[in-house]
């Protein structure tokens, strides 16, 4: 076969979600495949700044695609690190409730979760949290066992040698610029020389809409980015979390709430918090692209969103400025951190799709187009949903 035949699949985006679906193709039988990569590096974006969490499956609505994946990727998920040597603990988790009000979304995440086949979920009263967490304080919570903790960088990269070592390629500084259709094969022009595809992948991440646009897939919904900041526990203050403490999260909002992580590699950190940000891959609070920039503030479902949503997000941009909020937000669940305990650390780029009506996507979105896929929305917990994510594309892409 020559050089210049066609690839049989091209996905555009080394993360964990572009890696697993290659890896999946791969599995099916596809002979031909590439991962076009922009960065030097595998997951240099989202899946290389995230909590690190094997997320449970007991947040989503039963019957979403959030909740299938989940549950069915994550054990996926441990298979594939206990094969591939890759760290991982499954440590459990402990949802709390610091005020009455919480209470009713505690029920419905403890409904959520029998529904979506979790099994030892344990209801704590105030005085019961503490032996799972000695120092939370809080009013009720839930015990989460099936919840752990690994490094997704490194479940990527594990991904990637398995990729290869099947036969398929990893090109890395291949960013893609441009694209034609010359008969039935896409024809993409990256950083790194032309590449020929009989079919097309999107799993860009931050990058989604604007690739899918480029391959003349109108999206229909428009990545906003939201920063998620972290602060980093100081040594003897990072033994006061003995695993994963959670609060109850806002069910009008898609994001978990600032949590405390124990991480696979040691430490503990707090976060992430959810601020708009200015620059897609913008990392620290003063990135700014003017293009990023523009592209949110001239799109109308961003103003249907923050008229509905001003006082969070305001809220939000308080707390990344003000550590003392940030602080009192953890305080709230463990009280006896103190803020000189914390130190400002990394962050993280969510890739939020919004509908033009203002509504954040909830779920995974994935469109379809001639010979292609683009997935457009893929949040958390699309790290540890990523190798069923990957098999439900392959099997698209089959079919
Ligand atoms: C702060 C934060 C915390 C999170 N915590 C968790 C967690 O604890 N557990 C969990 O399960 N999930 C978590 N998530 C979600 C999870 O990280 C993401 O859902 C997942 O990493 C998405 O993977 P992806 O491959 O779709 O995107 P990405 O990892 O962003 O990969 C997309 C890739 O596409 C590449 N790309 C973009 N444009 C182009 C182009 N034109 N040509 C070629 N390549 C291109 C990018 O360089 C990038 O590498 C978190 C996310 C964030 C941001």
């Amino acid at each position: 076969m020559g050089a210049s035949d066609p690839f049989d699949v091209v996905v555009i985006g080394g993360g964990i979600v572009g890696m697993a679906t290659a890896m999946a193709l791969l599995d099916d039988g596809a002979q031909r495949v590439a991962v076009l990569e922009a960065e030097d590096r595998v997951a240099p974006h989202q899946t290389g700044h995230n909590s690190g969490v094997i997320h449970s499956g007991l947040y989503y609505r039963p019957g979403s695609l959030k909740a299938q994946n989940c549950v069915e990727g994550r054990l996926a998920l441990l298979a594939f690190c206990e094969e591939h040597e890759v760290p991982f603990e499954v440590c459990g988790k402990l949802v709390v409730a610091t005020d009455r009000r919480e209470i009713p979304a505690l029920d419905e995440l403890e409904r959520r979760g029998r529904a979506n086949s979790l099994h030892g979920l344990k209801r704590l009263q105030a005085e019961e949290l503490r032996e799972y967490e000695p120092h939370v304080a809080g009013i009720d919570g839930l015990w989460v066992p099936q919840t752990g903790i690994t490094d997704f960088t490194e479940v990527t990269r594990a991904m990637a040698r398995r990729v290869e070592s099947r036969g398929g390629e990893v090109r890395l500084g291949s960013r893609v610029l441009r694209y034609r259709r010359e008969g039935g094969v896409h024809l993409l022009e990256t950083a790194s020389g032309p590449v020929r595809a009989r079919f097309l992948v999107g799993c860009a991440g931050l990058q989604s809409d604007r690739v899918a646009r480029l391959c003349g897939l109108e999206p229909g919904v428009r990545i906003v980015p939201f920063r998620g900041e972290y602060y980093d526990l100081v040594p003897e203050a990072a033994s006061m979390v003995r695993n994963l403490i959670y609060p109850v999260p806002d069910p009008g909002f898609p994001f978990l709430g600032v949590h405390l992580t124990r991480m696979i590699h040691g430490g503990a950190e707090a976060g992430p918090n959810a601020v708009l940000a200015f620059k897609r891959e913008g990392y620290r609070r003063s990135s700014f692209s003017p293009r990023d920039a523009a592209s949110t503030m001239a799109y109308g479902g961003f103003w249907r969103l923050a008229a509905r949503y001003w006082k969070t997000g305001l809220a939000e941009q308080w707390r990344s400025l003000n550590k003392a909020a940030f602080v009192h937000s953890v305080q709230r669940l463990v009280p006896g951190l103190r803020g000189d305990q914390l130190v400002r650390g990394g962050a993280g780029v969510r890739a939020q799709a919004l509908a033009p009506d203002g509504s954040l996507l909830d779920d995974f979105a994935i469109v379809r187009g001639e010979r292609m896929i683009h997935v457009l929305n893929a949040p958390s917990p699309a790290a540890t949903a990523s190798i069923a994510i990957g098999r439900a594309i392959a099997g698209m892409v089959q079919g």
